[in-house]
């Protein structure tokens, strides 16, 4: 049985509730915030192990709490998964770039958001871990050697040029986890390079074309960025 705790921001009561039962059967503990700044006040002194957000607050919104979040020396390695409105891409692509891990759009099934839970804190908790050895990344049947700079479709080694290399590195870090093309684009070039969302596409194309079968690896999630499969 799970025991993490888990902060969740939310203030239509009912959802709140909703949210509360389902984590709670799971065996979560579950703190509850209603507002912004309750929900920082919150980080601060539960130590959650992920908090849920809605984007949609009022006062401080989602947004706003995602990013006091991130730059909180105590808060800023708590995954986040924000709960988003139906179509609200711009809001996903915004809650990423500030650093939330996943989102789930409503209305959301339990089951599905439960699973996302699941996944986002085995993922935090396998970064971690790897972080430490990070020797080689071995993903299905890629192998990358970030010393040698060296990638292994199988047994082929794969001639990269050294920003299709980092591109690869940076998604197959964190199978899973979605990146937006401005992170990709920070990954390759630094944080002051200006975004050209076409040439982070390029890369991608090249690098899949390079990748030959293990290119399927590398995939699309259409309006918010690329992510590497889990
Ligand atoms: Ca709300």
């Amino acid at each position: 049985m799970a025991r993490e705790t888990i902060l969740v921001v939310e203030d239509e009561a009912e959802i709140q509730e909703l949210l509360r039962y389902n984590l709670a059967k799971e065996g979560y503990r579950v703190c509850l915030a209603s507002s912004g700044e309750q929900a920082l006040m919150a980080a601060q002194s539960e130590s959650p192990q992920l908090v849920l957000l809605d984007l949609m607050l009022p006062g401080m919104d989602g947004l706003e709490v995602c990013r006091m979040l991130r730059r909180g020396r105590q808060t800023q390695s708590i995954p986040i998964v924000m709960l988003t409105a139906k179509g609200g891409e711009a809001d996903i692509v915004a809650g990423l770039e500030l650093g939330a891990d996943d989102y789930v759009t409503k209305p959301f099934s339990p089951r599905v958001l439960l699973a996302r839970i699941r996944a986002v804190l085995r993922r935090a908790a396998d970064a971690a871990a790897e972080e430490a050895e990070s020797e080689c990344l071995c993903r299905h049947e890629l192998q990358i050697h970030p010393g040698r700079h060296e990638v292994l479709v199988g047994e082929e080694s794969v001639e990269l040029t050294s920003t299709e290399f980092r591109v690869l590195w940076a998604l197959a870090r964190r199978p899973g986890w979605v990146l937006t093309r401005r992170q990709i684009s920070e990954v390759v070039h630094g944080m002051d390079y200006p975004v050209a969302d076409r040439s982070v596409d390029v890369q991608i194309v090249a690098l899949r074309r390079k990748l030959l079968d293990a290119g399927r690896l590398i995939e699309t999630v259409r309006g918010v960025g690329y992510r590497f499969k889990e």
